[in-house]
């Protein structure tokens, strides 16, 4: 079992660097293949309408992709609202294991993703075949996993949560019940210190959420002490005991529109910040800062390499394509149906 605060090791910020420094360069390829003469906006919203299509944005997209989408929010709830409609097409403004969920719950529907390289370093830090192994080593647990993991690793589960139900999920189970929870290090321990559970936790984590620096935070609270620090549980430990508050991403958000400080310090992904804008246009957001600042890294470099061209090529030519074996949805369903059965009966 992790202790209460994970180090980070220097061959994983050295691995870190080298997937981002991967993704920049894709999106500079893309902006070099922009073609200007084509109005993405009003292209994607006539192919839309041609095609029956949805389009889902999750919270981290650049605000021009958020702003054409017909829902936006966390990856679960946005693949729910695509399920519940009878379009025949859902393209996914998202990362690749989101656009995997949304063909789990919408088996018969064509699911795109503008850019195939769109990975995310949390799901990576969680391969099946050691996850397995980590299963194996850990007989008798509950194996429960956050959506933010690839599909092989959702085959191995037997209940999905999300950061916004992790914690009534895991107490819904009896007291005396095992758990093994994965992938994330910090949701998990965040998860084992509310619960007091059993748990025992996989050693993995998001490359945006370990980058943020405690001290640059508090800098800016000194600058604004009337600011309300607000982060996601996915986020170190030390960051997290400074925080006025800890949710999901849509929690962080629904907490800015209920909550009457007028500045907030936000530790996430600041394509939210879209968002609370949006809604609460009087008040002031400020992202949380890196620990290096010259890096940029408080941005997921896999969301941004949609853009808004990739969406107009996804949507014209019907490719990339999420396309999964039968079967392996079929397994990968289980455990996504056992935490709606969990989250109906507790009224979540
Ligand atoms: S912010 Fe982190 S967890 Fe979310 S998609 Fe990017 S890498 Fe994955």
């Amino acid at each position: 079992m992790l202790g209460s605060y994970p180090i980070i090791k220097d061959g994983v910020r050295d691995k870190r660097k080298q997937q981002r420094a991967k993704a920049l360069l894709l999106m500079n390829k893309e902006l070099m293949e922009k073609n200007d003469k084509i109005d993405y906006v009003s292209e994607i919203k006539r192919l839309k309408q041609k095609k029956n299509a949805v389009i889902l944005a999750h919270y981290y997209q650049t605000g021009d992709i958020q702003d054409i989408a017909d829902f936006i929010g966390d990856s679960l709830a946005l693949s729910q609202k695509a399920a519940s409609t009878d379009a025949g097409i859902i393209l996914f403004a998202g990362v690749r294991f989101m656009a995997e969920t949304a063909k789990i719950l919408s088996p018969d529907k064509k699911v795109l993703i503008p850019d195939m390289n769109a990975g995310c370093s949390l799901a990576d830090s969680c391969n099946a075949e050691d996850f397995k192994k980590f299963i194996d080593k850990n007989p008798g647990r509950t194996i429960v996993t956050y959506v933010n993991t690839n599909i092989d690793v959702k085959v191995l589960s037997d209940i999905i949560c999300t950061s916004s139900n992790a914690i009534p999920i895991i107490e819904s189970l009896p007291s005396d019940e095992k758990i093994l929870f994965g992938p994330d290090r910090n949701l998990g321990n965040y998860i084992l210190n509310k619960t007091g559970r059993d748990i025992v936790i996989w050693d993995g984590a998001c490359h945006v959420h370990e980058e943020f620096s405690l001290e640059a935070i508090l800098k800016i609270k000194g600058e604004n002490p009337e600011a309300k620090i607000i982060v996601h549980p996915e986020c170190e430990l030390p960051v997290r005991m400074v925080a006025d508050f800890i949710g999901s991403t849509s929690a962080l958000l629904k907490f800015t529109k209920k909550d009457d400080a007028e500045i907030y310090i936000v530790g996430t992904e600041p394509g939210i910040i879209h968002q609370m804008k949006k809604e609460n246009p009087g008040k002031k957001y400020i992202p949380a800062p890196p620990k290096d600042s010259t890096c940029g890294c408080n941005e997921c470099s896999f969301m941004k390499l949609i853009t808004l061209g990739k969406i107009y090529k996804c949507l014209r030519d019907e490719e990339p394509e999420i396309r999964i074996d039968a079967e392996i949805l079929k397994k990968a369903r289980k455990p996504i149906m056992r935490m709606m059965e969990i989250s109906e009966k507790s009224g979540l």
